[in-house]
């Protein structure tokens, strides 16, 4: 589930992340990664088609990945890999 703050600074701007353990709304992310179906590297999902991974990291030192999976023409939106992490 993805969580957000409740707060907005700019409604234009879209919804603002935070961190799903512990809300912290200080949020950054890494550089995504497009996985082809049939990857065998182990970063793959359970899908049949492609899959986008978003790394996302909090200022309090949380590291959680947002995936979107294909399937069989529907995608599926997931937030896994939820752990303590290093910052940046
Ligand atoms: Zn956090």
């Amino acid at each position: 589930m993805i969580t957000y703050h409740t707060e907005n600074y700019n409604d234009n701007w879209g919804d603002m992340l935070a961190c799903p353990k512990c809300k912290d709304h200080y949020v950054h992310f890494r550089r995504p990664r497009y996985i082809k179906s049939g990857d065998v590297s182990g970063v793959a999902w359970e899908g049949r088609g492609d899959a986008i991974k978003l790394e996302l990291y909090c200022e309090q030192g949380h590291d959680w990945t947002i995936r979107l999976g294909h399937h069989k023409g529907q995608t599926y939106l997931k937030v896994e890999d939820i752990k303590d992490g290093i910052i940046g």
